[in-house]
């Protein structure tokens, strides 16, 4: 049995309380619906398809639209 500090009061309770014992605030961590991990793993998902897509599209086409390198750029 481990002890957790309150959110609010930052007071300890048991991990198994409900509730904090000092200001009555429900405790958070195992309370928390799962559904928040899937929408924060949606959310993420959502951002980094366009951006993973976008860089594949930059990095397929990079060769063919850049320029070659000038000359001076490759000695060194
Ligand atoms: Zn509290």
């Amino acid at each position: 049995m481990a002890l957790e500090p309150c959110n609010v009061c930052g007071s300890l309770n048991s991990d198994q309380a409900e509730i904090c014992l000092s200001c009555g605030y429900p405790t958070q961590g195992r309370k928390r619906p799962a559904i928040f991990q899937w929408a924060a793993i949606l959310v993420v998902l959502l951002i980094a398809i366009p951006l993973l897509s976008s860089l594949l599209l930059r990095l397929n086409q990079s060769p063919k639209s850049l320029p070659p390198e000038p000359p001076s750029a490759q000695r060194r």
